[in-house]
């Protein structure tokens, strides 16, 4: 029997009525990353031996008779961003090459607490910063439906991972986008919480202000689960949230939104977005409308300011992050032969230890802080940050959520937008302006475009501290859908490797 393609809370119940095994759960997938992933190129380290230690341990517990999280023995993969202690951390660079951290990440402990099996560690953009996976210093990722095409970034290879079945869970990091495009394009669920309400310790910081952390998994319950296992205050990040998480599980399950109001951003979509995105985006309205949902239009006119706002703030804060890479403390060094001093080899160790678009970012950054320039841009930046605040705040007054298409194409092929950063800076045009009012976020698939036949996502924004209701919408949609298709959309994906 496999469980492979199953869903993670489908192997919880299985798991605990014994009719399989943490280990025998965890193998089953080790398998199927040996199958797929030489294609797939998901993961940058797998953790067998973790794995199964925690995988036994767990079998023990259960044999003991002791309660368990329901998640205890689910596998998982982790994206390269967090610090795992004595696993290889690379965050996607060269630059921390052989980086072992000494520390669990809280997001990691939690899981560990929690009995999750940590498979291993996903490719990523370098830093994060990408929307593609191809800034990534250890080649890229394919996408499970075509590999010819990108998974998204900066996490592609945590919704990759997901979208081959080599795990049913994943952790992902959002920044401007990061967990939500990669979902999108990958036909799999992603959602980026509420700033604060999942910790940041021990997640490699980009741009501080905007990081967070949040679930992956191919189904809105699965990622429900396991966004209460992760949330919760932590007093190691002065960002982080002192208040209940929100009940997002029993939400994910209530498949009720009558008499919910539902907003469209009138800004974010049409000229730009490909047909076949908006056709499916239109199409999950009338399910929702269906369903006992108003759909009411809402407008957000500074939205067109907020992705050049983002690519100065967050160029901004990872210029002044990454200095600590400084070739003393961490990974790479290089030229350190007695014959330089300190600055020559940070000097030597930076430059070949980051790639293109990470040493743009700090060039770019770096202008835009420094003392004559910093009014004109970050400060106008932020100002820009806070009309977008209340453009947000105005259309929730009209709406319980706003919606829209997660990002404006399907998966492009490799190399496409490789040598054009606008191009790719583009994919985030719908995602950034959640990061930068630190509202939650979700990205869930509404079907394939007819032009490609690949998956298009539908996002759906909460207020802050309201996650709940971005699931209890997500569930209720994804239910509908699923009946009009007859199947899940993950179960038409194509099913890689020999098994
Ligand atoms: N694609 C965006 C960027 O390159 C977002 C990345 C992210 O969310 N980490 O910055």
């Amino acid at each position: 029997m496999t469980f492979i393609y199953n869903t993670a809370a489908e192997m919880s119940i299985a798991l605990a009525a014994k009719e399989v095994s943490a280990v025998d759960l965890a193998n089953e997938h080790f398998d199927r990353i040996a199958d797929v992933d030489g294609d797939v190129h998901a993961f940058l380290y797998l953790d067998k031996e973790g794995a199964l230690a925690q995988a036994k341990d767990v079998d023990a517990k259960r044999a003991a008779g002791e309660k368990l999280s329901p998640l205890a023995g689910v596998p998982l993969a982790l994206k390269d961003v967090m610090a795992q202690r004595g696993i290889p951390t690379t965050c996607g660079s060269k630059i921390l090459e052989g980086w072992r951290p000494p520390y669990d990440a809280t997001v990691v402990t939690r899981l560990k607490e929690a009995g999750v099996v940590i498979l291993g560690k996903t490719n990523m953009d370098e830093f994060a910063m990408g929307s593609s996976t191809e800034n990534s210093a250890y080649g890229p990722t394919h996408n499970p439906w075509d590999l010819s095409r990108i998974p998204g970034g900066s996490g592609g290879g945590s919704s990759a991972s997901l979208a081959a079945f080599e795990a049913p869970l994943a952790i992902g990091t959002d920044t401007g986008g990061s967990i939500r495009q990669p979902a999108a394009v990958t036909g799999t669920v992603g959602v980026k919480p509420t700033y604060g309400a999942v910790s940041r310790y021990g997640l490699v910081a980009f741009s501080s202000s905007l990081d967070q952390a949040g679930p992956c998994a191919r189904t809105v319950l699965d990622t429900a689960m396991l966004h209460e296992v992760i949330a919760g205050h932590d007093a190691k990040d002065s960002s982080s949230i002192n208040a209940p998480v929100p009940a997002v599980v029993a939400a994910a399950k209530k498949l009720d939104v009558k008499g919910m109001k539902i907003g469209v951003i009138k800004e974010l979509g049409g000229e730009g977005f490909q047909k076949g995105v908006s056709e499916r985006f239109n199409e999950a309205l009338e399910e929702l409308v269906k369903a006992g949902a108003e759909i009411v239009e809402v407008s957000c006119p500074n939205f067109e300011y907020a992705l050049a706002a983002y690519y100065l703030i967050a160029p901004s804060e990872a210029s002044s992050n990454l200095a600590r890479f400084d070739s003393m403390r961490y990974g790479l060094r290089v030229g350190d032969d007695g014959s330089r001093g300190a600055e020559e080899v940070m000097s030597l160790t930076r430059q070949a230890g980051f790639g293109k678009e990470v040493k743009r970012r700090i060039i770019l950054g770096t202008y835009a802080l420094s003392s004559g320039y910093y009014d004109a841009y970050y400060g106008s930046a932020q100002r820009v940050r806070t009309l977008i605040m209340r453009d947000y705040e105005a259309a929730f007054a009209k709406a319980d959520v706003l919606v829209s298409p997660t990002a404006p194409t399907t998966a492009f092929k490799i190399g496409e937008k490789a040598d054009d950063p606008v191009a790719m800076y583009l994919n985030d045009i719908a995602t950034i302006p959640v990061n930068m009012a630190g509202i939650g976020g979700m990205s869930l698939p509404c079907g394939l475009a007819a032009e490609d036949n690949l998956p298009v996502g539908f996002q759906i924004m909460s207020p802050a501290m309201k996650d709940d209701l971005m699931y209890q919408v997500g569930g209720t949609l994804e239910a509908a859908l699923n009946s009009k298709w007859g199947s899940t959309l993950m179960s038409q994906a194509p099913k890689l490797g020999a098994k």
